[in-house]
């Protein structure tokens, strides 16, 4: 990164500038209470690890909404999964959608029963090993949003090795957001997920923004994006407002990355989904379309469509995914649930809300 760079990344970190803002919030906020949500684990991450919510003012909250795809794919595709790496196919994904408990079991716990799981970065991994063992059927695990998807759509549509086939169970953000908004979830605004909005744009909100009258921000990362954010929805409710503000315009444009999305369309078609917690989301999953058939793992070895799903015993990631309850609020964290021994998967995922208070919990 270029001096210039650095030295505007730096006044993004500036306290003072951050305690500014803060200032300008409590005084916007004055008589007008704003819970707002935010629907992405890297934004979780940013405002709890700089300790943002405790620089805002009574009466402004900032809860955390379904932005972990690894939290809300159903504990039965999961299962699923884990049979398949036991005696059909070697099974690859990411990382922490190894330890996440599914209804019955878990990737990890079919590895111990000596189950085929690897780990990968990305589906290109995938194909080098399918290559690399043609005798051997090879199933992805393809999970996340639209900022995932695209990559995965380029490799199908390049074509994938004939012993290699692809799970999707990549899920769209806009739909939840309306889901959530129809369902009368009370939030005043949201703040728009910063990866996604590079691949869909802001303009993707435009539409939930006048159809629910909220304010929607795109914010990036920083702490002074994210206070930025929170600092436009407080106004916009003060003003009676609820437009689309892109605060993001370093990587978000308001068309977004259109050949990405063009990727994504061209493999992929919309269809209804189950989210782990939440429910069935009409129109916010992503299946591979009949023309790739053959790259389809869900065709290639009959597997169902996922049931309705809910979360382990007493754990509380329901309610978490919701925004209708922080970590703290659940009986089991820090107890029975930790990182080490996670009971729900908002503890496992990096981008997990509970994982990102665990870990923090001791510095705010
Ligand atoms: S603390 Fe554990 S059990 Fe409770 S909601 Fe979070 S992940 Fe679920």
């Amino acid at each position: 990164m270029s001096r210039g760079g650095q030295g505007i990344l730096a006044s993004f970190r500036d306290r003072a500038l951050v305690g500014k803002v803060a200032k300008e919030i409590a005084a916007a906020a004055k008589g007008n209470p704003c819970r707002i949500m935010h629907v992405c684990g890297t934004h979780e991450w940013a405002i709890t690890h700089a300790g943002l919510r405790g620089m805002l003012p009574e009466g402004v909250e900032v809860v955390a909404g379904p932005g972990c795809p690894v939290c809300v794919t159903p504990g039965g595709e999961i299962d699923a999964l884990a049979e398949l790496a036991c005696g059909r196919a070697a099974v690859t994904t990411f990382g922490d959608v190894v330890r996440v408990p599914g209804r019955r079991t878990s990737l990890a716990r079919a590895m111990a029963d000596g189950g085929d799981v690897r780990v990968v970065y990305g589906m290109s991994d995938a194909i080098r090993m399918a290559g690399r063992e043609p005798g051997k059927e090879f199933v992805h695990f393809s999970i996340g949003f639209e900022t995932t998807a695209p990559m995965a759509a380029l490799e199908v549509g390049r074509g994938l090795p004939a012993n290699l086939s692809v799970f999707s169970t990549h899920k769209l953000i806009p739909p939840a957001m309306e889901f959530l908004l129809r369902a009368g979830i009370e939030v005043d605004g949201f703040i728009c997920p910063g990866h996604v909005s590079t691949i869909i744009g802001a303009d993707a909100y435009r539409g939930l923004a006048e159809r629910y009258r909220k304010p929607m921000v795109v914010a990036g990362f920083e702490p002074l994006d994210v206070m930025l954010g929170i600092l436009e929805i407080v106004r916009q409710k003060r003003a009676g407002e609820a437009a689309v503000s892109n605060m993001y315009g370093r990587a978000v444009s308001g068309r977004g990355n259109e050949a990405a999305v063009e990727a994504m369309e061209k493999v992929f078609e919309i269809a209804d989904t189950e989210w782990r917690g939440i429910g069935r989301i009409p129109g916010s999953g992503l299946r591979l379309r009949g023309e790739y058939a053959a790259s389809d793992a869900a065709v290639r070895f009959g597997m169902g469509e996922a049931a309705a799903d809910s979360m382990p015993a007493g754990c509380g990631c329901g309610d978490v995914l919701l925004g209708r309850i922080r970590p703290e609020g659940c009986a089991l964290f820090g107890k029975a649930c930790r990182p080490e021994s996670p009971i729900g998967p908002c503890m496992v995922s990096l981008e997990g809300t509970c994982s990102i208070a665990y870990k923090y919990r001791e510095k705010f």
